[in-house]
């Protein structure tokens, strides 16, 4: 198994100080330990993802001194392989269709305890599982979402589920990092693992994409360490292997705030264009 390292950008806009940090330190990673550095351009949300930004993620990229190997896997390529695991997980009965809109799911979520404010998960508000007892139709809803059945999936796995973290949590844990079925099913629950227009969530296509690049390390923001839960599970549905995870710190701007992803003031393409240089750069990212 060869040490292997992902840069995984939605091409949704320009490359910022973040994603140059994100990248840069999943390269050093690859290169420090004469490993493999790829690139996956994550374009399945096709009402967001333009060509010109792709262009412009792989100018900065090589701005910056990267190199990644060819073919660049591109999600929007990969429809067959993400609707091959959602059958596999339908045949199984660990999928349902729900139509709740966002305001229905809010509302459901309310009503248990008055007053009580309803649970954020990885995705939002917790789905508070109206449609799970909807008997499954013969042929797909339109507009539909495609929803796991935690319950039932965790009940189907033996394992333990564990993932091994080598950077940190927000809340600084690290090192093997067991997720309990009790947990999963509060903080995490019945997450989307298909949209109609998408095919495939996020949560889907990165899981399948990891093990078929044969990434063994991901390197990514500490805004997904809660994601990864979600993950774990899903390899070990899918028979998956689970990589190494090293959630990084986020990189902020002067005022401490977390940089969003339109916080286009800090492009790499701006700070080119002011004359700063690619070891200026790593240096305000701390590398
Ligand atoms: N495509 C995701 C993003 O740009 C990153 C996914 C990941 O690193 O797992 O936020
Ligand atoms: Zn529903």
């Amino acid at each position: 198994m060869i040490f292997t390292t992902r840069f995984a950008p939605s091409p949704t806009g320009p490359l910022h100080l973040g994603h140059a940090y994100s990248a840069l330190l999943a390269a050093d990673m690859a290169r420090t330990a004469e490993g493999r550095f790829l690139l996956r351009v994550e374009d399945i949300d096709s009402s967001r993802a333009r060509p010109e930004w792709e262009d412009g993620i792989y100018d900065d990229l090589a701005w910056l001194g990267l190199t990644w190997e060819t073919p660049v896997m591109r999600q929007s390529g990969r429809l067959p392989a993400y609707r091959a695991a959602l059958t596999r997980l339908w045949a199984l009965g660990l999928l349902y269709p729900c139509t709740c809109s966002r305001r229905d799911i809010a509302a459901a979520a309310e009503a248990p305890q008055e007053g009580v404010p309803p649970a954020f998960g990885p995705d939002g508000l917790i789905y508070p599982g109206t449609c799970r007892q909807i008997p499954n139709p013969a042929s797909p809803l339109p507009n539909a979402v495609l929803r796991l059945n935690m319950a039932r999936a965790l009940r189907t796995l033996a394992d333990p589920l564990v993932f091994t973290e080598t950077g940190a949590s927000p809340e600084g844990e690290t090192g093997q990092i067991i997720l309990s079925h009790v947990m999963l099913l509060a903080d995490v629950g019945d997450i989307i693992l298909a949209r109609a227009e998408m095919g495939a969530s996020y949560h889907l296509s990165v899981v399948i994409d990891d093990a078929a690049q044969g990434v063994t390390l991901v390197p990514r923001g500490q805004d997904l360490f809660t994601a990864t839960y979600i993950h774990v599970v899903l390899q070990k549905l899918l028979g998956l292997p689970t990589p190494t995870y090293h959630h990084h710190r986020l990189i902020r701007d002067e005022n401490g705030k977390r940089l969003a992803k339109r916080d286009d003031a800090r492009a790499i393409r701006l700070y080119r264009d002011e004359g700063k240089t690619p070891a200026d750069i790593r240096a305000m990212v701390g590398l």
